[in-house]
């Protein structure tokens, strides 16, 4: 998370037209593009935490009786397996949801990249 230098409020991120990403305070208007190395940082922090909150949240016996499942390639077991599916409101309400999957043949959890 980051902070505006100018006025203190939370920077929002978002991209510019060359996929860059952009911190943009929404108070004042000051902006700052974020660096690589930064940039995978953040990233990979905040779908560590998503996963790992889900993970928890979620045990086996909820997820095989409430969840559809289909069959599709687990990463983990490098084969098809039943996986179960659904669906999460991960940021704000006007962007789309963002799916998930968890295998039940090994319980490895993931989000589907667009
Ligand atoms: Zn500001
Ligand atoms: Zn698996």
């Amino acid at each position: 998370m980051d902070f505006c230098p100018d006025c203190g409020k939370i920077l929002h991120t978002e991209k510019d037209g060359k996929g860059k990403t952009i911190l943009t305070c929404l108070k004042c208007g000051f902006k700052r593009a974020l660096e690589t190395d930064e940039q995978v940082t953040f990233t990979e922090k905040i779908e560590h935490d998503l996963v790992r909150e889900l993970t928890t949240v979620m045990n086996e016996s909820d997820i095989d009786s409430t969840k559809p499942i289909k069959e599709m390639y687990c990463p983990k077991c490098k084969s098809k397996q039943k996986v179960s599916f659904w669906q999460i409101q991960t940021r704000s309400a006007d962007e789309s949801p963002t799916r998930f999957f968890r295998c039940t043949a090994c319980g490895e959890t993931w989000r589907e990249y667009d």
